[in-house]
């Protein structure tokens, strides 16, 4: 067994989102025991996308105790209630994955179950009219009270998140350099990480580092030569377009939207002043050049930015962990950000690593069993994302063709073949999305189970009717009551 000395002086290699996040989290929660540097450069920059969060972003916050209202002005931040995929199942059929619990469920089955059984009765009504923070999302409204509690997450500005967090940071004793990682020395002995050599001939040594570079993986990969699975088979889009747009209306709407093109997908992602926009595509289907007219000949507002290209290969790092390195964020790897869980990735790989933390030093055991965790956690993510691409109507191009032949992991092909034959979804080990989200996507791409659960039919028929509508009801009443998204904003947080 491998056992090195205590960690006591940490290294983070980057300050984008998953350095600064990285920062903030040890700074508060373990600093008493180590010393914290952050080396970043402001000639690199930072990638400046990652704008829409999935909801456990506020868990991360109270554990931290950020203030949230502290953290939306800074950011410009609105809330999210979930993402409207638009042109996914078919051309010109529209769904929201919303952030809420859909109806009420029993021990014996979801509430799936009494909706298709009430649709065998002819009651017709769509599965979001049962769904809160969908139904709110819809009519772009918000707000939240004890009595109504509302599932969200946040749209904001990733540049000022980082700013944010490093205002937070800096104060909890966070020693934040700023240069260029020239070099990465290693033991040659061990292998392990010993210091960074920055342009000015600065040596930066640590006994623990963790690679928040981006997609370069400066030390995880390009020192520690980790390697990587390469998910391009799966999740074939490899580049991104994206250009920050003048809002045009005052109304923010508390959704993102993915509205799915010829080759790819459109993101629009309302801020409190501005909205970020941008194509994911396939270059083997379209280049940089249609990218660009595309995105541009679909925005709404005047462009406040000139359009930014990323290139990206999606996949894994096939370590997070290896030896005496720690990678996070676009270092770890990159599903597709179709279903906001980069971030949500950096926030768990930050609790994973805190609760093994090697203070006493490193063994491989504490390695393994993070990066089993790991695996899991991101190929389900990978799973859920594949969903949206394999199971599709759509056939109207090379991209969409490629999409309905490709295979997929046995893993979700089995989920979907399961809610096909007999309409029941069960979750894996380190699933993020509920049974709720599995639902709504599979049903919104255009799936319908030839089976549901009975035990909708111990109830009558009238029993059920009126089970249905009370929920439906009930839900009209909590969103006619609500404020607009807008004023809310305008009077909780203003940016
Ligand atoms: P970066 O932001 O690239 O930061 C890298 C840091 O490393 C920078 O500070 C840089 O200066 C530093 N650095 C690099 N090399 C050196 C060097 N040699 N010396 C010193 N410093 C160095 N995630 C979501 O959760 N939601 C989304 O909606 C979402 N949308 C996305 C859309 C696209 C098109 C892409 C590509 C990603 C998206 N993501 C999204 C992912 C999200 O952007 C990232 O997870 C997040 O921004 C974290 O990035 P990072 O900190 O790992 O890397």
């Amino acid at each position: 067994m491998t056992k090195t000395n205590a960690v006591k002086n940490v290294v983070i290699a980057g300050g984008g989102t998953a350095g600064w996040m990285a920062a903030a989290a040890l700074a508060k929660l373990v600093g008493n025991n180590i010393n914290i540097t952050l080396v970043e450069s402001d000639d690199i920059g930072t990638v400046g996308v990652g704008e829409a969060t999935i909801p456990p972003i506020r868990t991360f916050h109270k554990l931290l105790g950020i203030n949230e209202q502290a953290f939306m002005k800074a950011t410009q931040a609105s809330f999210k209630l979930g993402i409207s995929f638009e042109n996914w199942g078919d051309e010109n059929t529209h769904y929201i994955h919303s952030f809420g619990a859909t109806g009420k469920e029993c021990w014996a089955g979801e509430f799936h179950h009494f909706w298709l059984q009430g649709k065998a009765l002819g009651i017709n009504n769509p599965f979001g009219d049962y769904c809160y923070e969908l139904q709110a999302a819809k009519a772009g409204k918000f707000a939240f009270n004890q009595q109504n509690p509302i599932n969200y997450a946040y749209h904001m500005d990733a540049t000022r998140y980082a700013q944010f967090l490093r205002e937070f940071s800096e104060p909890l004793g966070v020693k934040r350099i700023e240069g260029k990682i020239q070099k990465v020395v290693k033991n040659p002995k061990t292998g392990h990480i010993e210091s960074l050599i920055l342009n000015n001939g600065e040596h930066i040594n640590g006994d623990f580092f963790i690679d928040c570079t981006g997609f370069r993986g400066l030390l995880i990969e390009q020192a520690l030569h980790t390697g990587y699975e390469d998910w391009s088979h799966l999740l074939p889009c490899n580049s991104a377009i994206a250009v920050q747009t003048k809002s045009t209306s005052e109304t923010v709407l508390p959704l993102t939207r993915s509205i799915a093109h010829k080759s790819g997908w459109q993101w629009r992602i309302p801020l409190q002043n501005r909205v970020g926009n941008g194509l994911v595509y396939c270059s083997q289907y379209m280049d940089d050049e249609q990218a660009k007219a595309l995105l541009l000949s679909n925005i709404e507002g005047e462009a406040l930015t000139e359009p930014r290209i990323i290139k990206f290969k999606t996949g894994r790092r096939l370590k997070g962990w290896n030896k005496n390195c720690l990678a996070l964020g676009l270092a770890s790897g990159f599903v597709e950000p179709l279903e906001s869980t980069s971030i949500h990735l950096i926030m768990s790989g930050i609790i994973r690593f805190m609760r093994l933390f090697p203070f006493n030093g490193i063994t491989n055991h504490a390695i393994d069993e993070y990066n089993k965790q790991l695996k899991s956690e991101i190929e389900n993510i990978r799973d859920f994302i594949v969903l949206h691409y394999k199971v599709t109507n759509r056939d109207d191009s090379e991209f969409w063709q490629h999409c309905n032949a490709m295979e997929v992991p046995k893993t979700l092909q089995h989920k979907i073949d399961l809610f096909k034959q007999t309409g029941r979804v069960f979750l894996d080990d380190g699933d993020i999305f509920r049974v709720d989200s599995w639902v709504q996507v599979m049903l919104g791409q255009g799936i319908e189970p030839n089976q549901h659960h009975l035990i909708a039919s111990m109830m009558s028929d009238e029993e059920l009717t009126r089970f249905l509508h009370g929920i439906k009801q009930q839900i009209e009443q909590r969103v006619s009551q609500l404020p607009s998204h807008h004023e809310f904003l305008k009077q909780y947080c203003p940016a």
